[in-house]
C-alpha cells in the first residue's frame, strides 16, 4: 500500500477541468434524466451503491400490494393458476435485455444456486473433463461453487489471467467469467472468451450480474451459450429477488441439472416418482417460485421496459468519464484510479484505491454519498445510469477531496469495519 496517505492539510488544488454547474448542465442535456424521477431515492442521497442494490422503482410497492390483498387475499390458493406463468413472464421481460429468446431463460434462485446447476450440469455431461476454469477477478460465491462441485469428483478449478487460459482449457469442461469484475470493474469480451472456450472444447459461463442493465447485452450474437445474472443490482429488482439463467436452445436438451425439483420435471402435478425434465430450459427450475419476489421483479422491469440500454452504456461512460477526471484532477497523487481507463475496457463503476479507503467509505456514507468499500484498499463507486447524475459525481468528488484535505474519516466511528461493507 505505498505510501500515498494523505495528510490534513494537502494542498489540494481546486478542479479545474469542469465546474459543479458544467457537471449540472450534463444532467440537463441528458436523455435519461428523467428517469431518475421513475425511483424512489431518499432527497440529499448520492447513490452509487446501484451495482450492490438498485433503487426501487415507484411503482413496486404498489404491485406488491396489489399481489398481497387481491391475488393472495382474494384468490388465496386459486391464484396459482396465474402465478404458475409469473416466472417465463419475467423471463420474457429479460430475454430482451440478455439479447437470447425467452425460451432461452429461467428465472428462479440466487446466482449462486443457478451457477451450480449450470456447471454441475456441465461436469455430468462432459464426466471426462473435471477441470474448471475461472478468469481472474470473479466474484467469490461463483468460485465457491466451483470448488464445491469439483472436490468431490477429484477434478479441479483454475484460476487464470486472460494470458493464461489457453493453457489450461484443453480438458476443462467450462471457462467462468464475471462480465464485469466486481472489484476493478474490468469489461471482458465475452464473444473471444466463448470461442477461445469452444475452440478448446469448452463452454463459456458468463456471469452478468454487474452488467445486465447498463449495456445492451447480444449473448446468442457473441455466441454465449451459457450464462447467470443476479436482478438486484443493475435490473432494481429488490433485495434477493429471484436470479436468471441461461441456456442456449441447442444445448438445452444435452444439459441436465444436477437439482432438480418438481418444477422442472415435465409434468409436476402429475406427482410421478420420478423426474422426467421438462422440455426447455425450464428444466432448471426446481422449487416453489417465489411470487412475492417475483412479482417485484416484473414490476421493476416493466417500469424500465422502454429504455434504450445504448443511451445507458453511453451515459455510464460519460459518468465514468468525469469521476475518473475530476479525481485526476482534483485528488491525483493521493486516490488512484484502479478501473480501467479505457470506457471499452470498463463496467458501471470505478474503483478508486486509497490506504484508507475504508474510513473514506464510511465518511462518505455519514454525507449522503453511497458507494461501497472493497478490501483492502477500494472504494468502489458504481454507476447505475437510470439513477445517477452527473452532479452527484462532481459532489462525491468534492466531498472525497475535503475528507482527505480535512482527515475528518480518521475520527473513530469511520475507521470499524462493519459486518457488510
Ligand atoms: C452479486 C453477484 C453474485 C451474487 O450471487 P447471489 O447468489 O445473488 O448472492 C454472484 N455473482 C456475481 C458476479 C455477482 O456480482
Amino acid at each position: 500500500m505505498g505510501g500515498r496517505t494523505a495528510v490534513a492539510g494537502d494542498d489540494i488544488p481546486p478542479m479545474k477541468t469542469l465546474s459543479r454547474d458544467a457537471a449540472a448542465a450534463l444532467d440537463a442535456a441528458d436523455p435519461l434524466a428523467a428517469l431518475r424521477a421513475r425511483f424512489l431515492l431518499p432527497d440529499g442521497v448520492r447513490y452509487f451503491a446501484g451495482n450492490s442494490l438498485g433503487a426501487p422503482p415507484r411503482t413496486v410497492a404498489a404491485r406488491l400490494r396489489e399481489v398481497v390483498e387481491q391475488e393472495w387475499g382474494g384468490g388465496l390458493v386459486r391464484a396459482w393458476h396465474d402465478w404458475i406463468e409469473l416466472p417465463s413472464r419475467v423471463a420474457a421481460r429479460l430475454a430482451p435485455l440478455l439479447g437470447v429468446e425467452a425460451g432461452e431463460v429461467m428465472v428462479a434462485d440466487s446466482t449462486t444456486v443457478d451457477l451450480f446447476k449450470l456447471l454441475g450440469a456441465l461436469l455430468a455431461a462432459r464426466p471426462q473433463r473435471r477441470r474448471l476454469v475461472a478468469v481472474e477477478g470473479c466474484f467469490p460465491t461463483d468460485l465457491y461453487v466451483a470448488q464445491g462441485l469439483v472436490e468431490p469428483i477429484g477434478g479441479e478449478l483454475l484460476e487464470r489471467p486472460l494470458s493464461g487460459l489457453a493453457e489450461v482449457l484443453p480438458g476443462s469442461a467450462a471457462l467462468l467469467v464475471s462480465h464485469v469484475g466486481f472489484r476493478h470493474g474490468e469489461l471482458h469480451d465475452l464473444r473471444a472468451l466463448a470461442a477461445l472456450a469452444r475452440e478448446h472444447g469448452a463452454l463459456l459461463v458468463a456471469d452478468l450480474s454487474h452488467s445486465v442493465g447498463t449495456m445492451p447485452l447480444a449473448l446468442a450474437d457473441w455466441g454465449v451459450e451459457l450464462a447467470v445474472g443476479c436482478t438486484y443490482k443493475f435490473l432494481g429488482g429488490g433485495p434477493g429477488s429471484p436470479a436468471f439463467l441461461v441456456v442456449a436452445r441447442r444445448r438445452q436438451e444435452e444439459l441436465q441439472p444436477p437439482l432438480r425439483g418438481w418444477m422442472g420435471h415435465a409434468d409436476p402435478f402429475a406427482f410421478e416418482t420420478s423426474w422426467r425434465p421438462a422440455p426447455g430450459v425450464e428444466r432448471f427450475a426446481c422449487g416453489t417460485p417465489s411470487i412475492l419476489a417475483l412479482a417485484a421483479l416484473d414490476a421493476a422491469l416493466a417500469a424500465t421496459a422502454d429504455v434504450d440500454l445504448a443511451l445507458a452504456r453511453r451515459k455510464v461512460e460519460g459518468l465514468g468519464e468525469l469521476l475518473m477526471s475530476l479525481v485526476d484532477d482534483r485528488l491525483g497523487g493521493t486516490v488512484e484510479v484502479a478501473s480501467p481507463r479505457l470506457a471499452a475496457q470498463r463496467g458501471a463503476q470505478v474503483s478508486l484505491r486509497h490506504p484508507e479507503a475504508l474510513a473514506l467509505t464510511q465518511a462518505l456514507l455519514a454525507a449522503g454519498v453511497v458507494g461501497d468499500h472493497r478490501p483492502p484498499d477500494l472504494l468502489r463507486l458504481g454507476l447505475p445510469p437510470l439513477t445517477l447524475r452527473y452532479a452527484d459525481v462532481w459532489d462525491a468528488v468534492a466531498l472525497l477531496g475535503d475528507l482527505l484535505h480535512s482527515g475528518e474519516h480518521r475520527r473513530p466511528p469511520f475507521a470499524t469495519r462493519r459486518r457488510i461493507t
